[in-house]
């Protein structure tokens, strides 16, 4: 058996509706841009350019529940709510017409921004992980198998604060639908079980303060509430 200098990382799992077995995460993709009202609001393009992406660490995933952290290094934290593909089967460079057999299932997820930081990233011309990939900045709900729900294509995506809906869409308005998705993604890497593919957020994203309730959902796939505890706490 392998020895380790230092006690090995635990595996982040997320819990799967209706059994106790859970979905162990490997890799966090997110889509840039995937919803053409976003887009705008963001001051891009909202045709249809080829999406781009970029990445979470695993174990920033958490369940969206209870008290999530105010992450620090920021005065402007955003909410970004999306469907999120749970990729079951191992495959590269996957056409759009049989990725939806590396689906294993879907769920519901905030890919929670500094966007300060990604300002001043893009600003510089500077990459973008420290504006995505903090600590907690990928929570969402369980994972319901496909066996379960099969391929949402259409319902409405949802996000909000204090009760007041900030964000609204529906899966149908995606620039690049799930199956487009996964292709790309899989012409770059080597896609295997375990990934997590965040796909885009459609418009309305805000700032969250401490103290804030937020909840959200997809018709048909999972919903979610947390609190945003405060800055520097756990
Ligand atoms: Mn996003």
């Amino acid at each position: 058996m392998t020895e380790y200098a230092v006690t090995p990382p635990a595996l982040t799992s997320v819990a799967i509706s209706g059994t106790t077995s859970r979905f162990p995460v490997r890799r966090v993709f997110c889509v840039g841009r995937n919803y053409a009202d976003h887009a705008r609001e963001m001051g891009g393009n909202p045709d249809r350019e080829p999406p781009f992406f970029f990445s979470k660490p695993a174990d920033a995933v958490v369940p969206a529940a209870g008290v999530l952290p105010y992450p620090p290094l920021t005065a402007d934290l955003h909410h970004e709510m999306e469907l999120v593909i749970a990729i079951g089967k191992e495959g590269k460079t996957i056409a759009s017409e049989k990725a939806l057999d590396f689906v294993w299932g879907y769920g519901v997820g905030v890919d929670l921004t500094r966007r300060d930081l990604q300002a001043t990233a893009k600003k510089l011309s500077r990459p973008w992980d420290w504006a995505k990939g903090f600590d907690a900045s990928a929570p969402m709900s369980e994972i319901k198998k496909v066996s379960d729900i099969g391929h949402p294509t259409s319902g409405r995506i949802w996000l909000s604060v204090n009760g007041e809906v900030r964000q609204q869409g529906d899966l149908g308005d995606m620039i690049w639908p799930v199956p487009d998705i996964i292709s790309y993604v899989s012409q770059a890497v080597t896609l295997k079980p375990g990934d997590l593919i965040f796909s885009g957020t459609p418009a309305g994203v805000g700032a969250l303060q401490p103290g804030d309730k937020v909840a959200g959902g997809v018709e048909g796939v999972a919903d979610f509430s947390f609190e945003v505890g405060p800055q520097g706490g756990r």
